[in-house]
């Protein structure tokens, strides 16, 4: 079996950075891409705080130029998720091959979580519910839309969404939002923006597509028509397959020194072991330092 120098898993910001700085010296990495080639960032609209950029830069143009510069200097890209993994003897199953390598970073990023709630799966997908306003906004032009939430998320989706929405209603469990003051002074500020407090999303409901959500607050239970429904409540990390490997919080972040995990030569960056910053730039610093990281210990 062809031994591999290093295996990038995940494609996002941190697996691409790490993949620039490890091409870059010379050890032709070899990334595994995940379910979703370009991670979160694919569907992300303007990114305001990526330095470098004083007008913003579009997510999947800053994704699709860290790929470019990957290849410019050797690395190599292979499609698919890793089914199953050996961490201690770095040994990967990925649909259909085996890989072996020297080092692993893993860079796996983390998913959109989900409400659990009914008539979430039913109207999953084209049908009323979404978690990327950047994919589906433009399908609810002059339709009355929820944005689930109170984060950063929430009100940037909130906020896209006024573009083509006629009226957007950012529904929060509290009375505060979580989110940063830059963007809740956005949604606050925005007319076409009604934030209903305190208020839980108990039922999506329709026939064939979503019509009413049915809402709860503390005295009261209702139903409010809506065209379609947001969910912007935060994220889950993709850390499935390293269960019982690596040690993770009751989350499944990897929980880690760092980028250092407690295996010799596997290192971690990005959004599968930072619950706190969940940013572009911290996860491309976590995916450099991984790699100058793994240079290290293959050196
Ligand atoms: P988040 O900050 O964890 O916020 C999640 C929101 O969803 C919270 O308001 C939370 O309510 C609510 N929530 C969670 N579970 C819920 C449930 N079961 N039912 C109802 N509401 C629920 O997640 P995020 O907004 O995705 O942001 C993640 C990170 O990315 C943050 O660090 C954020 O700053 C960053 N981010 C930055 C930007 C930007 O700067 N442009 C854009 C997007 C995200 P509570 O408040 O009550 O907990």
């Amino acid at each position: 079996m062809n031994v591999e120098n290093l295996v990038i898993i995940g494609s996002g910001c941190a697996g691409l950075t790490a993949a620039i700085y490890a091409a870059r010296a010379d050890l032709a990495p070899l990334i595994i891409e995940g379910q979703q080639p370009g991670g979160q960032l694919i569907q992300t609209t303007n990114i305001e705080n990526f330095p470098g950029f004083p007008d913003g830069v579009n997510g999947f143009d800053l994704v699709s130029n860290m790929r470019t510069q990957t290849e410019k200097f050797g690395a190599r890209f292979r499609s698919g998720v890793v089914e199953s993994i050996d961490l201690k003897k770095k040994i990967i199953d990925c649909e259909g091959d085996r890989i072996e390598s020297r080092a692993i970073i893993i860079a796996t990023g983390a998913v959109p979580r989900r409400l659990n709630i009914p008539g979430e799966e039913k109207f999953w997908g084209g049908k009323g519910v979404s978690t990327c306003a950047t994919c589906d906004g433009a399908f609810y032009r002059n339709k009355v839309v929820a944005v689930i939430g109170g984060g950063d998320s929430a009100c940037e989706e909130a906020h896209f969404l006024t573009r083509f929405c006629l009226k957007v209603y950012l529904i929060h469990r509290r009375n505060q939002l979580r989110a940063s003051k830059i963007m809740a002074d956005r949604v606050l500020s925005n007319p076409r923006i009604e934030v209903l407090w305190n208020t839980i999303l108990l039922e999506i409901c329709g026939k064939e597509k979503v019509t009413h959500l049915y809402l709860k607050t503390q005295d009261n239970e209702y139903d409010l028509s809506f065209d379609g429904v947001f969910l912007a409540i935060g994220h889950m990390p993709n850390t499935k397959v390293f269960e019982n490997q690596v040690e993770c919080d009751s989350e499944g972040y990897i929980l880690a020194n760092g980028i250092t995990t407690g295996i010799p030569g596997v290192f971690v960056a990005g959004d599968c072991c930072d619950r706190h910053y969940r940013q572009a730039i911290t996860a491309a610093g976590m995916g450099a330092a991984a790699a100058i990281a793994a240079e290290r210990y293959l050196s």
